[in-house]
């Protein structure tokens, strides 16, 4: 794919003066799509973005336009939209910039949806620690509110004490509605029984904030970005060894050679060693996947997950032993506690870790580290015990020398911390 073909659709005002104002927003095209949107029916819009096979940038990839058409049949009673901006997953730093440059691209997007699917109160949940972007979507909400555009729509946004779980959707329902965030049995998914046990939708920020362009640009205009299966743009978040960090708005199936080349390709001097296509979550990759198509299909055959298209990249100073650590501490830090093979297993793979990073490993570790994160792949209640099995099934498939060289070797003494730039 050349990079001529890049459409910067939600970060096209990023870097206009005060790009976050109402003003600046509506000079370029702000709050069009929301005027269009209510002059079609609820059902063309709901078609519209099924027809453009948005799906669902958290991660998992569903389709958006069919989760919006499971909600049932209206009843007169209440139903939701919650937007889950509760983004966490290790090397994730794509909403979070999105709501600082540009949150009213998600108001407008919040005020369809909602519009589509018949919702008069409209919920915006993000990590309690983010004060800058809470304050900066209650003014976007409070500027949309007095300028006349919401009508009769609430939206309230609220933030959490910054659980990583209450990122999983029912997690989150459960902390909105006032208790403790542990997921919940599913089915019922929340299009059926959501928010206060009410039919709701909940999507991700950023396919929120892709919904106003679909309906400016249409369905076709968006299906013909990115490929087949996998359609239209995204913000790719690069971190680590990279020249030029940051968040760079490409069609899905995209390469990471050619992301590369917009960063400035790996730190000069060094080369890549491993990387993760969608956080830590995501199966590592290697040098060997550069070409690999950065759409659902693409990063699937080659062994991975598209996930949030955080691309952390490693280069040859860091330890993979000592990074799968970091990781295993952070999900054994934030497992809720409620099932067994996440609760008890991540504190295994810790204890494991741990020792494999000071060379106080045994072959026997080695063993058991492949079957504890066996055993929790599969059989845990949500996605963060498989998220914790990830890294070290991936590690072991592709750098098996590093856990064996924890056996007699610290971490520390292969891959000093003095080269690297990660610690
Ligand atoms: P999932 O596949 O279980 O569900 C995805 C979405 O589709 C949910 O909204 C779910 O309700 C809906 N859905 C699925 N089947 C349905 C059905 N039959 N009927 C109605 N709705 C249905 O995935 P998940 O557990 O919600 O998310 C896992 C993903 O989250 C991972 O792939 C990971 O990439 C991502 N993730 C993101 C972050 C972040 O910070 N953005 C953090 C952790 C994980
Ligand atoms: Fe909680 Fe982990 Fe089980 Fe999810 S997998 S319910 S985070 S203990």
């Amino acid at each position: 794919m050349s990079t001529d073909v890049l459409t910067p659709v939600l970060t096209d005002i990023w870097d206009a003066p005060r790009s976050w104002t109402l003003a600046t927003y509506r000079e370029h095209q702000g709050y069009r799509a929301l005027a269009r949107a209510r002059t079609m029916s609820q059902a063309d819009l709901v078609e519209m973005v099924k027809g453009s096979g948005l799906r669902g940038r958290g991660g998992a990839g569903f389709p958006t336009g069919l989760k919006w058409s499971f909600l049932p049949a209206p009843d007169g009673g209440p139903r939701y939209l919650v937007v889950n901006a509760d983004e966490s997953e290790p090397g994730t730093c794509k909403d979070v910039p999105l709501m600082m440059a540009n949150p009213h691209v998600l108001v407008e997007g919040v005020a369809i949806t909602s519009y589509a699917i018949g919702c008069d109160h409209a919920f915006i949940y993000l990590r309690g620690e983010v004060v800058h972007v809470y304050r900066r979507l209650l003014a976007a909400v409070r500027e949309a509110k007095e300028a006349g555009l919401l009508g009769d729509l609430e939206i309230t946004v609220h933030a959490g004490a910054g659980a990583y779980i209450c990122g999983e959707e029912t997690a989150l329902l459960d902390s909105l509605e006032g208790r403790r965030g542990q997921p919940r049995l599913k089915p019922p998914f929340p299009a059926v029984a959501g928010l206060y046990a009410r039919p709701t939708v909940v999507n991700n920020v950023e396919s929120i904030a892709s919904v106003p362009g679909i309906v400016l640009g249409g369905a076709e205009w968006f299906a013909g970005i990115g490929t087949a299966r996998s359609s239209g743009h995204g913000i790719f978040s690069l971190s680590g060894h990279v020249t030029r960090p940051g968040q760079y708005e490409a069609p899905l199936g995209i390469t990471l050679r050619e992301l590369l080349e917009l960063a400035g390709g790996v730190r000069a001097g060094h080369q890549l060693k491993f990387w993760t296509p969608g956080g830590s979550s995501t199966p590592l990759l290697t040098a060997e996947h550069l070409d690999v198509p950065l759409d659902y299909e693409g990063v699937a055959g080659a062994g991975s997950m598209l996930g949030t298209r955080a691309l952390q990249i490693f280069d040859e100073t860091v330890s993979v032993v000592r990074a799968v650590s970091r990781w295993i501490d952070f999900y054994k830090h934030e497992s809720c506690g409620k099932c067994t093979p996440c609760r008890e297993g991540t504190f295994w793979l810790q204890q494991i870790m741990h020792r494999l990073e000071d060379g106080k490993g045994t072959p026997a570790d080695l063993q058991a580290l492949s079957d504890i994160a066996g055993n929790i792949l599969g059989r845990s209640f949500c996605a963060l015990g498989d998220a914790a099995a990830t890294p070290v099934q991936s590690g072991l498939k592709y750098f098996r020398e590093e856990f064996e060289a924890g056996c007699h070797t610290p971490a520390r003494e292969l891959f000093p911390p003095a080269a690297s730039t990660l610690h």
